[in-house]
């Protein structure tokens, strides 16, 4: 597997805050998934938009003062269809503490456009870290692989992955084959599954994915590993990630605070890479470096 170029470890401890606006909708629509049956009206949309500006405009405020250095949107549904997360992500590669901006999508958007919006607000490529998911029942390889080769060129920094569906497999592979080598694609085990994987999809989803088999096992919480992290809905409720428990304090009182509060758990487990893979101790840290949760290897 290749790399692209990115930041380079460090062992300095920076901030990164992960935000899940009150958007719940997706252009796709995926089975599986609840939120491609829920449309937003334009009222809503709007609430949508004012949050994650009002969330930007605070980010200049704050992120000196807790050193606060990255940005990560993982929203439920399609964020990247909407100029203004093009827009709010380009204006935060404007502070100088923000080394790396992004989001996770589907990648469907327009790349013209995207890139129109970002840029326009002071977007700087370099800081962009996509987190693209491959959904077969909606794009085939060959469409997939070819607006990666885009976004490639356009010298964005990315990387893709799938939910690791067994049935999927013989797929999977093929998308493996057909994408860039420089590309990492990761595979998330499937929840649903109900049953351990066998032997022989272990391997193939491993020939993938090297760090495929890490979720097999669990990772038990450890609140220690998880300083600095803060994950920020657009009301303003806080957790420290994505799966833990919210925090007496809102996003305006932390604002106004002297210093970044100790993080909270309440997990037992860490049940999915948006926790763990933020973690301190993430055991693969050495190859995503300290802007793990992007999921993107980082030259060495
Ligand atoms: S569940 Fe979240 S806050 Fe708790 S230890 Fe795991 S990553 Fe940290």
């Amino acid at each position: 597997m290749g790399k692209q170029k990115t930041d380079k470890g460090n062992s300095q401890t920076r901030g990164i805050i992960q935000y899940r606006g009150s958007l719940k909708s997706c252009n796709y629509s995926c089975s599986y998934c609840p939120f491609s049956k829920h449309p937003m009206s334009d009222k809503e949309l709007g609430k949508d938009k004012t949050q994650w500006f009002a969330f930007v405009s605070s980010l200049h405020e704050i992120a000196a003062r807790f050193h606060i250095c990255a940005l990560q949107v993982v929203p439920y549904g399609e964020a990247l269809i909407h100029p203004w997360y093009w827009e709010g992500l380009g204006d935060l590669c404007g502070i100088s503490e923000i080394e790396a901006v992004g989001a996770q999508t589907n990648f469907s958007f327009s790349l013209p456009e995207a890139l129109k919006h970002f840029e326009h607000t002071g977007g700087k490529r370099e800081k962009l870290r996509l987190w693209a998911t491959f959904h077969p029942e909606m794009v085939s390889v060959a469409d997939f692989v070819g607006k990666c080769q885009k976004v490639l060129d356009e010298g964005i920094i990315f990387c893709v992955g799938a939910v690791g569906v067994p049935e999927n497999l013989t797929l999977l592979q093929n998308l493996r084959e057909e994408l860039p080598r420089e590309i990492y694609l990761w595979i998330n085990k499937m929840d649903g599954l109900n049953r351990p994987y066998s032997k022989k999809e272990k391997e193939g989803f491993t020939v993938i994915d090297p760090y495929f088999a890490y979720q097999l096992n669990p990772v038990l919480s450890d609140v220690s590993q998880c300083r600095g992290r803060l994950f920020v809905e657009g009301d303003g409720k806080l957790r420290t990630c994505n799966i833990s428990r919210n925090w007496q304090m809102a996003w305006e009182e932390l604002c106004q605070a002297a210093s970044f509060p100790e993080p909270e758990c309440g997990r037992r487990v860490c049940s999915c890479y948006l926790a763990y893979g933020g973690r301190a101790d993430f055991a693969y840290r050495d190859v995503f470096g300290d802007y793990s949760v992007f999921r993107v290897p980082v030259e060495k």
